[in-house]
């Protein structure tokens, strides 16, 4: 990556200091900060001498990244874009429009280190981390699509382990709420997460009210190790403990992530064991039908199958709900339409 500086990753008093480093009046911060956010480009920044926007320029970068392509599901107008990063990598993104608002996935990392099995995203292993400012560029182009409205909810789903590029995702969670700036609500927000231990006590601590969505795909360790590599390092009980960590410091329920696995962690016994695991704790469960990965021989499921081991949480009185699944059309999952594209442009 160039070192030019990533101003919307700044915070306003860095961004003040900055300034001044530059020879410039920091109370111009405010309004670069403000321009910034609002997705402009230096040329758009018309209250700025040109000279200051020169500066700016040859100091840095304003929009980080730009939507390379994008596909909409005829199904459910879904889109998904293929953002390009300003040193020639790319990360996807989806957008859908829930009545409740727009709801953007955004990506923290270039690939991932954490080799689950079912996810696209680490098939090809770990590139870089994203910066906060390419993080916030992701939202920046939604926005931009949306043309009047605006992204409401942000899940960070997309490819990448946010606790794995943990200060640059609480930077980015720090700017995109900020007043001043695109203002989204941190309750509006979830960072979902496989489950990295000691990083989900340290977040429980940042005062960020965000939801965490915990993936935990498994009832227990002999069938959540068989999956995910994660699990040889945190126990499901260590893990579960965090979240109640989590739960205790922000009051905020935690979402368990389950991925419905054709004979590996979908029969109504794994059910009943999930249940024994959740038993009394302030939660909820997304369970979604595996999108299918044949390369790794793991399948989904069907929607009987959905319906038995909803059935069985339900009668335990553990909060459950069938994820909906959107833009099935366009490699609407993690990871998906990056490796297709790269797999196309293959010779
Ligand atoms: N690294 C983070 C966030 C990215 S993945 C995490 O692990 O949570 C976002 C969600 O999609 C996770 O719950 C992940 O387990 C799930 N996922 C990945 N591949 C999937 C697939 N093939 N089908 C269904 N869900 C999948």
């Amino acid at each position: 990556m160039s070192d030019k500086i990533q101003w919307m990753g700044l915070y306003p008093e860095e961004l003040k200091q900055a300034l001044a480093d530059l020879g410039e009046k920091p109370f111009r911060a405010q309004q670069v900060f403000s321009w910034l956010h609002k997705g402009a480009r230096f040329s758009e920044m018309t209250n700025l001498s040109l000279a200051l926007r020169e500066k700016l320029a040859e100091n840095g970068i304003d929009q980080p990244v730009t939507v390379q392509e994008t596909r909409v599901s005829k199904l459910d107008g879904t889109k998904k874009f293929l953002y390009a990063l300003s040193d020639g990598n790319c990360v996807e993104g989806v957008l859908m429009r829930y009545h409740y608002g727009a709801t953007l996935c955004v990506s923290t990392q270039v690939g991932c280190k954490m080799g689950c099995k079912f996810c696209a995203s680490t098939l090809d292993g770990y590139v870089r981390n994203l910066t906060a400012a390419e993080i916030l560029g992701q939202v920046q182009c939604a926005n931009k699509e949306l043309g009047g409205e605006r992204v409401h909810n942000i899940v960070l789903m997309g490819s990448g382990e946010p606790f794995d590029n943990y200060d640059h995702v609480v930077r980015f969670l720090r700017l995109v709420s900020h007043p001043e700036g695109l203002n989204i609500g941190l309750r509006h927000i979830s960072v979902s997460t496989c489950g990295l231990v000691p990083q989900i006590r340290r977040f429980a601590q940042e005062g960020l009210p965000v939801t965490l969505s915990l993936s935990l795909h498994a009832p227990n360790d002999e069938i959540r190790r068989q999956i995910m590599p994660i699990a040889q390092r945190y126990t499901l009980d260590e893990t579960l403990d965090a979240c109640r960590f989590y739960l205790e410091k922000t009051g905020r329920r935690v979402v368990f992530e389950y991925a419905l696995i054709d004979r590996v962690n979908a029969s109504e016994a794994c059910a009943e064991e999930l249940a024994d695991k959740l038993r009394g704790m302030q939660c909820h469960v997304n369970l979604i039908p595996l999108n299918t990965v044949k390369e790794r021989n793991l399948y989904g499921v069907t929607e009987q199958q959905v319906r038995a081991f909803l059935a069985v949480l339900e009668k335990r009185h553990i909060s459950a709900t069938r994820r909906r699944e959107m833009g099935d059309d366009i490699e609407g999952a993690c990871g998906q339409l990056r490796k297709k594209i790269m797999e196309d442009s293959q010779p």
